[in-house]
């Protein structure tokens, strides 16, 4: 038999998903084109580190502060992509882990996060 805390938070999950409305789609249309957006910015980082380094191969200066500062950009936007990832999640998945709280697809068996069985 269920809990009454059980019932409530199936209660909560199912009115979380009937909920789901064109402005949530519409958010997270804006977190995809806003990690889309910080993937070109990576890339580009990306591809100016590779050409300090040719450059700095060719005229022998060292290029280690500058590298080290794309390496925190690159660093930067890899956290913001987590973070907007994570916030489509918390849009998406509205099975929350008992354990860690992580959200989970609404079918799934397993935590995604840690792994705990879900019911
Ligand atoms: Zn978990």
């Amino acid at each position: 038999m269920a809990t009454f805390d059980e019932v409530i938070s199936k209660a909560k999950t199912v009115a979380k998903t009937a909920g789901k409305k064109t402005s949530e789609l519409i958010e997270i249309t804006r977190l995809r084109l806003d990690i889309a957006e910080q993937e070109r910015e990576m890339a580009s980082i990306f591809e100016g580190l590779g050409r300090l380094i040719y450059d700095s191969k060719k005229t022998g200066e060292d290029p280690s502060s500058l590298v080290d500062e794309c390496v925190a950009s690159i660093d930067e936007c890899q956290a913001k992509i987590n973070e907007l990832k994570r916030q489509i999640d918390e849009y998406r998945y509205t099975l929350r882990c008992k354990e860690c709280g992580a959200p989970n697809p609404d079918d799934a068996a397993y935590c995604k996060k840690c792994g705990t069985k879900l019911e």
